[in-house]
């Protein structure tokens, strides 16, 4: 898209006096700026992106979206310069709007996801199920571009021009379909208002993130954003209606014209009707408006069943035929690094990596895991060094509490002692057993398992190394776990 030149006005924007240069590209960031391009500055919450004009000016920009204040802030640069200005009373989502133009291209089938929690295990499952059905797609989020191709995001839901930029990039790849997250900060400032979605689901809502939006209610129009404003009428809107606030967006969803698949434990389009734990998923019983299905999941935790149905809804409303959607079920898999299982033993025990390093996760893990559990529960956990001090003795407490045999030991101790942590997280988990090594750790927990129990590895999900000192060691949870089985129950590593 280098030397690509396009009119101001064919990108939907109009410049005072009726200015209508030439744009070569869009920035947020003036040091991206160049000959040619439209500098989009935006009201920040610590400055406004005004600021950067003379900056973007003398980078060469041709055109300058703003708000009435940035324009004020700039007023006799640009005067100067002769620059296009177009001030906007909704900037931020004119550079959406002017992002998409932009770039162009989206894949044809896209869904977003909103929620306190879920976002990400929806639409990965979304991704995976679209997959199954031999379709080319990925999903957009916390983890960055997964799926059919793959590449790093540095925010949930990006900014619009880096968002659309990805898009353009997926679809000139020959993928289809995208699953997105949608996080409240990112629906706040516009990012997705120049998506063209099919559809859009919603999981449920709890108090979080209110330090970033002041009230309650904001949070919940930020979300509530994505259904009255971003989807198109004629979406489909897919909602967990379990939730209080779900039965809100159904009302609001309608209202805009979209229409309407509920999903719930308690009735819904698409309701679950049984969920039978085992040590290494779930059975599901559930019902597609009127007809029954049975179910697999190779997932732990009574939550990924509302995940799982949500995201099954999320692809029939984009089209798909139901019983071909619920066909994939038993071959989704966790989000890496979360309740992933991890190696079994002879005897059947399961081991899992989850990546939970708080207080509140490892209680939340334990909690979901329980009902997978005939016999003991066992964790194992530790804490970071040179971070937060007062969580240790409450990431001992949440293991003692929620398992039945806690082993702490060392997660990534960076300049501090290990043996300090070990005796904070100890303080506790009085009864706790203290192994310093995590490899050893590990096969200490794995040697305990006998049948019906299970064990759970928290702290470094996904991770691949141990920072001990300046040095970041080679170390993989899922790998030590696999390694401690195999010599214990004698077959080959
Ligand atoms: P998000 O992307 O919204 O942060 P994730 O899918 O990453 O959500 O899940 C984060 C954590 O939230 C999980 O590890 C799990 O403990 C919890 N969680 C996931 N889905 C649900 C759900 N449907 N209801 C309640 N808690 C959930």
């Amino acid at each position: 898209m280098g030397s690509r030149a396009v009119s101001l006005s064919s990108l939907g924007l109009t410049g005072r006096g009726g200015a209508n240069p030439d744009i070569t590209g869009i920035a947020v960031d003036s040091r991206e700026v160049k000959e040619g391009t439209l500098f989009a500055a935006m009201p920040g919450s610590k400055v406004h992106g005004a600021e950067f004009i003379q900056y973007a000016l003398r980078m060469g920009a041709a055109a300058v979206l703003t708000d009435a204040k940035g324009a004020a802030i700039a007023a006799d640069l640009m005067a100067d310069a002769g620059v296009a200005v177009v001030i906007s009373d909704a900037p931020r989502e004119a550079l959406a709007l002017t992002a998409a133009l932009w770039f162009g291209a989206q894949p044809a089938t896209m869904i977003a996801v909103t929620g306190t929690n879920g976002k990400t295990s929806v639409s990965t499952f979304v991704r995976q199920i679209w997959i199954e059905m031999g379709l080319s797609a990925v999903n957009l989020g916390t983890t960055g571009v997964e799926g059919a191709w793959s590449a790093p995001l540095a925010h949930t839901t990006p900014e619009p021009i880096t968002l659309h930029r990805t898009l353009a990039k997926a679809a000139a790849n020959g993928i289809t379909h995208a699953a997105m997250e949608a996080s409240s900060h990112g629906l706040d400032q516009r990012r997705l208002d120049g998506v063209t979605l099919r559809a859009a689901g919603f999981t449920n809502f709890t108090q979080d993130h209110l330090d970033y939006h002041a009230t309650f209610d904001a949070y919940f129009d930020a979300k509530a954003g994505l259904f009255a404003r971003v989807m198109p009428e004629g979406g489909t809107a897919v909602i967990n209606i379990d939730d209080p606030k779900g039965v809100d967006m159904v009302a609001i969803a309608k209202a805009r014209g979209c229409e309407v698949i509920t999903v719930g434990r308690d009735g819904g389009d698409l309701h679950l009707t049984g969920q039978r734990f085992d040590a290494t998923g779930q059975d599901l019983r559930f019902a597609w408006r009127g007809k029954t299905y049975q179910k697999r999941l190779e997932l732990i935790g009574g939550f990924q069943a509302e995940n799982v149905l949500l995201a099954a809804g999320l692809v029939i409303a984009c089209g798909a035929d139901p019983a071909e959607v619920f066909d994939t079920l038993p071959h989704l898999v966790t989000v890496r690094g979360r309740m992933q299982l991890a190696a079994t033993r002879d005897n059947g025990a399961a081991v899992f990596v989850d990546y939970a390093h708080t207080p509140d996760a490892v209680a939340t893990a334990l909690k979901a895991m329980r009902p997978h559990v005939m016999g003991r529960l066992i964790a194992i956990v530790g804490a970071g060094g040179d971070r937060d001090r007062g969580k240790r003795p409450l990431m001992g407490q949440a293991a003692a509490e929620n398992a039945d045999m806690v082993i702490v030991t060392d997660d990534n101790p960076r300049s501090e002692t290990p043996a300090d942590i070990r005796a904070a997280v100890m303080a506790g988990a009085p009864e706790a057993m203290e192994v310093g090594d995590r490899a050893e750790a590990i096969l200490r927990g794995v040697d305990a398992l006998e049948a019906g129990d299970a064990l759970l590895i928290a702290g470094k999900g996904h991770e691949t190394g141990q920072t001990i000192g300046d040095d970041v060691l080679p170390f993989d949870d899922v790998e030590q776990a696999s390694v401690a089985v195999a010599a214990l129950d004698g077959r080959l590593a």
